[in-house]
């Protein structure tokens, strides 16, 4: 069983605050080992459930946050940035399953560090004219590969926007929300413990694997500048909806290739890098 594991860090254990999960915030590196730790307990489920492979992408900011000498030894890791697909780097249909780990709520909601993609810069995200985030545009792209995604991790927020997208998939709530900068933690032995615990029963369960889909979907992006919304319309296909927002159709891994290449021109325009 071929399983791969997409790592942010908004939504891992004990984090609350950019301090903690962007360089050089005061609490960084602490985080940097925090995360790498829910990975690891990641790991270790997959592999107590059967795992022949797992692959690990870095996923957040600067996308090297992950420590490769504190990693699960038998994991494969996939370190920094940019990468064609970004969060989804690595990914493929002969993937049997994948689970997200450290993800956050989309812009606008109130969960902890929740943003879409660039923080300052993109406002709403829509697929299919339903608003969508980082989870529910990785679980789409994921099922268009048909690979499932089986479990998530993080906040209370983006557990509820995950089960909202798919009731199907396991969440681990590794700490409650109670501002955008502030949560009640669950303890980090057990939140780690329920995580690899989940990990190796979702891998171990007769998941439902979605049928490989080439469908076109509709994908549209709200910038917080004109500016940005004014150049993406140079690639073509990309259409603009208003002064703000653009939109494209094509297949989900098509969108999401060409979406990281949005993400691409939104940090030249405005030297904010996304921190996903
Ligand atoms: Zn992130």
């Amino acid at each position: 069983m071929k399983v791969y594991i997409s790592a942010d860090m908004e939504g891992i254990t004990g984090l609350v605050d950019a301090e903690d999960v962007q360089p050089p915030g005061r609490d960084y590196e602490r985080g940097r080992v925090m995360m790498t730790e829910d990975v690891n307990a990641a790991v270790r489920g997959a592999f107590a459930a059967g795992a022949s492979e797992v692959l690990v992408n870095d996923a957040h900011g600067p996308m090297r946050n992950l420590l490769p000498d504190l990693l699960d030894q038998r994991a494969v890791l996939i370190k920094g940035r940019p990468k064609v697909m970004g969060m989804m780097e690595g990914l493929s249909a002969e993937y049997d399953a994948a689970l997200c780990i450290g993800f956050h709520a989309r812009a606008g909601i109130l969960g902890v560090l929740s943003h879409s993609f660039m923080g300052h810069e993109i406002e709403d995200i829509w697929l299919d004219d339903r608003p969508v985030g980082e989870i529910g545009l990785l679980h789409a792209t994921a099922a268009a590969y048909g690979v499932p995604v089986v479990l998530l991790t993080g906040d209370d927020a983006a557990c509820a926007e995950l089960t909202a997208w798919d009731p199907s998939v396991a969440t681990v709530p590794v700490k409650y929300a109670k501002d955008r900068f502030a949560a009640q933690l669950v303890p980090v032995a057990e939140a780690r413990a329920a995580i690899e615990d989940a990990s190796a029963k979702a891998l171990s369960s007769r998941f439902k694997v979605p049928t490989v889909d080439n469908q076109d979907r509709t994908l549209a992006v709200r910038w917080q500048s004109a500016s940005v919304a004014s150049h993406l319309p140079a690639i073509p296909g990309v259409g603009k909806r208003d002064d703000r927002t653009v939109e494209v159709t094509g297949t989900m891994p098509d969108l999401y290739r060409l979406f990281n290449l949005f993400l691409r021109v939104a940090t030249a325009i405005t030297s904010n890098p996304p921190y996903c």
